[in-house]
């Protein structure tokens, strides 16, 4: 596998490659990776000549700066992972390599209600810089497929709107959340909770179940309510449990039984925020 640091150094290698004919996969991550950033590149290898993982922790997505400093790292067995799985380049760029102008928005996007609802809401401005970084970095790496997980619900939508604003020639394609044996969906967060903390953590997956496996046509509110309280109960707190539109990700009061839907939790146990979400397909 080859380190890339410098961004121009990476764009003449993969141009060499790409006149040559090579599909580019791309695989934008923020490192501490786990097996679920794994399968990515597993899809990416298998859709593409070459797969192209980066780590940046983009500094300009974090709304809490709590969050940013405590955001695990672990380059070394990062690398070892990538180069197990086959990945074939890797760009570990700096700050001021993705901001050379420095890290204020320079740009606004216009993300319509998309922003306004769900992790737009309870995380302001995470999407702009969400948007800003992967702009940046679809520039630099120009790549045919943009790979991302169905983990991320929200921002798969947001990412897919940034490219049609922006008309940038990427194919997206949205893989499967891998989760442990449990249920739990993995996530770098994990590595954040105590043992306490990670048999809960579980809560939040069979909370999406139980909504999968007891939603009936008809109001939707009680069912929300019903699930939230128990996140409560259990120690969470709870930013939002949501069942919505899976095409739209409008939030639905009601449900006809055959429109398609996704349930949708937010939550943190003391001070570690999980997502979550379950398609529910009729
Ligand atoms: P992150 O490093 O959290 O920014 O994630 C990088 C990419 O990996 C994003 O496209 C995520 O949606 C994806 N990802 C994170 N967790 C999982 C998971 N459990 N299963 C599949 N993809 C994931």
């Amino acid at each position: 596998m080859l380190l890339f640091k410098k961004s121009a150094d990476l764009g003449n290698y993969l141009e060499r490659l790409r006149q040559e004919g090579l599909a580019i996969g791309f695989v934008p991550t923020m490192g501490a990776l786990h097996q679920g950033h794994i399968s990515l590149v597993e899809q990416s290898r298998e859709e593409s000549g070459i797969t192209v993982c980066s780590i940046f922790v983009n500094p300009t997505q974090f709304n809490d700066s709590k969050d940013f400093e405590k955001y695990p790292s672990t380059i070394e067995a990062d690398i070892d992972k990538l180069e197990a799985a086959g990945c074939d380049v890797l760009f570990l760029p700096s700050v001021s390599e993705i901001y050379p102008d420095g890290t204020a928005l320079a740009a606004h996007y216009n993300l319509g209600y998309l922003e306004t609802i769900l992790e737009g809401k309870f995380r302001p401005g995470h999407f702009q810089g969400v948007c800003q970084v992967v702009e940046r970095l679809l520039q630099i790496v120009k790549p045919h497929f943009l790979f991302l997980g169905q983990k991320d619900y929200q921002q798969c939508m947001v990412i897919k709107k940034l490219i049609a604003l922006t008309g940038l020639p990427v194919h997206t394609i949205v893989c499967p959340t891998l989760r442990e044996s449990d249920g739990l969906a993995m996530s770098s967060r994990n590595m954040r909770l105590n043992p306490g903390e990670r048999a809960k953590a579980v809560k939040i997956s069979e909370t999406l179940s139980f909504i999968r496996s007891s939603i009936r046509p008809g109001y939707l509110p009680d069912l929300k309510e019903r699930c939230r309280q128990y996140l409560t109960a259990e120690g969470f707190k709870v930013d939002y449990v949501e069942i919505a539109d899976a095409e739209t990700l409008e939030p639905q009061e009601y449900w006809d039984g055959h429109q398609p839907l996704v349930a949708l939790v937010a939550a943190f146990l003391n001070e570690v925020r999980l997502i979550d979400n379950h398609p529910l397909h009729p």
